[in-house]
């Protein structure tokens, strides 16, 4: 008979849903807080134009197969969309589409020779499998190595520059590798265009069905609630006290913060514990969303590879998503990561779009501000842990050592990058471990159980 006990969860992303969710049809006595005033953490989505818009730009590759399983289980399978995906790169002024291995040959920005170099080193990087090696080479050195100097710095490393910013050199050939062997199998050869999925009604979809699947097995989804400070009881139980001045034990508890704020959260970790949680360093972003009468360009995906240009890509969701499903509007994301200490993180929405519009006339010459009927701005400090070298010895344990006291967060998905489907995984994850140690008795029921 498997045991039971009262469980909390902090935190309502993706990660967090997905534990309560597992936690809940176990039959355990869940509680989620969630801090914001909406659920879904960076997946979450805001009404817009009769829909919902993710606040940061969303989709799925085919290899994305734990969000498949849970939509499925969920009854939504059918709200998932496979749609034909574009991508371009923005350079020397002009827009290089790359839909397929075959138009890398037409970026003549740099020679034949060496867009011939890059084609090979995507063609191998497309086929490896085996991840392991590129654990102790940088991307940059590894690909400087692999396409020569001059077609690094124009292509590889002004996209490594725009998303890492000085820490380009850190990033371990793992994420760069994985890059590309994703988008492989998001198309069904190497010559054929690239399917990308998205969630109808945005990722609300699921964000909402998993909160009223927790609902529905007992357990407690409390929104716009933070959990302030957690303690350690002598009977091991956890103490929880929220911003709503509750106090709330537990037998056990499931952090899917970001490490910075589990860190402040349990001040007391061990020092071994705390050193992987602070090798997690996180790059931020930047999101302004554009509501226009008609779209910048043809492209969904563009990135860019001017480095004058301060924004990392562009990313014009309804080149994806018919704007029909929006009023006839046009959406487009201004995506930048950035630093902890940059000034996007904290400048004014008016000022940001002044910084921007130059270069969207750059990008597109016929581009006028008066295309823009609204915008928003989005920011989050924790959107992309960097993965730096050796990462599998910095990824810290999802059983934590203080007993009881489990993580689940996106510094802990390797060798993939992150993103919802592997938030799913690990919420699955941390919950059958906290099962499996209720179940040996490595964790106590003190208390609450049913
Ligand atoms: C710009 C950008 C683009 C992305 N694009 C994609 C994409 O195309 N596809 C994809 O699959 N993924 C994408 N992602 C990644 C994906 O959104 C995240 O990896 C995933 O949503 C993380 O989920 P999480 O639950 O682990 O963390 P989070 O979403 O960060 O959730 C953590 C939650 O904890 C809450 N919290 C923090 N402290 C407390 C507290 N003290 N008490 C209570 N609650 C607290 C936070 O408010 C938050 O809701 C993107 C992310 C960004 C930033």
């Amino acid at each position: 008979m498997p045991v039971r006990g009262k469980i909390g969860v902090i935190g309502g992303g993706i990660s967090g849903l997905a534990a309560a969710y597992r936690l809940a049809k176990n039959g355990h006595d869940v509680v989620l807080w969630e801090r914001n005033t909406v659920l879904g953490g960076q997946a979450a989505a805001f009404p817009v134009a009769g829909s919902e818009l993710e606040f940061f730009y969303h989709h799925l590759f085919t290899s994305d197969a734990d969000i498949q399983d849970l939509m499925e289980e969920l009854g939504i399978a059918d709200e998932l969309l496979w749609l034909d995906s574009s991508v371009g790169f923005f350079a020397d002024g002009k827009i290089y589409p790359l839909q397929g291995a075959t138009d890398l040959l037409q970026l003549d920005f740099i020679p034949l020779h060496d867009r011939i170099r890059i084609g090979l080193a995507t063609l191998y990087l497309q086929k490896k499998t085996d991840w392991r090696e590129f654990e102790q080479i940088s991307a940059a050195d590894w690909l400087r190595t692999a396409v020569g100097e001059r077609a690094f710095d124009r292509v590889f490393g002004a996209q490594l520059r725009a998303k890492f910013g000085p820490r380009y050199d850190q990033v371990a050939m793992v994420w760069f590798w994985n890059k590309i062997h994703l988008r492989t199998q998001s198309r069904k050869s190497p010559l054929q265009r690239e399917k990308l999925g998205y969630i109808r009604g945005s990722w609300n979809t699921l964000i909402n069905r998993l909160g009223d699947a927790i609902g529905e097995r007992g357990g407690r989804v409390e929104i716009g609630v933070g959990t302030e400070s957690i303690a350690q009881a002598e009977d091991r139980s956890w103490i929880v006290q929220t911003s709503r001045g509750q106090t709330v034990q537990c037998d056990a508890l499931v952090a899917t913060t970001p490490s910075p704020i589990l860190l402040k959260l349990v001040p007391n970790l061990p020092e071994w514990y705390k050193e992987k949680l602070t090798s997690a360093v996180y790059q931020g972003a930047v999101a302004m969303i554009l509501r226009m009468n008609q779209p910048l360009t043809d492209i969904y995906w563009l990135n860019i590879g001017d480095p004058s240009i301060p924004f990392t890509g562009v990313i014009e969701h309804t080149n994806f998503i018919d704007p029909e499903n929006y009023q006839g509007n046009h959406f487009l994301y201004i995506s930048k990561y950035l630093d902890q200490d940059h000034p996007y993180l904290t400048m004014s929405e008016d000022d940001l779009f002044a910084e921007y519009a130059p270069y969207l006339q750059r990008i597109n010459p016929a581009f006028s501000p008066d295309w823009v009927r609204e915008r928003w701005v989005f920011r989050e400090r924790a959107a992309q842990p960097i993965i730096t070298l050796n990462y599998s010895q910095h990824v810290p344990e999802h059983r934590t050592p203080l007993h009881g006291l489990y993580l689940a967060n996106s510094a802990q998905i390797y060798p993939e990058d992150r993103g919802t489907n592997y938030s799913i995984r690990i919420g699955n994850k941390v919950a059958t471990i906290v099962q499996n140690d209720l179940d040996h008795g490595y964790l106590s029921v003190t208390r609450d159980s049913r």
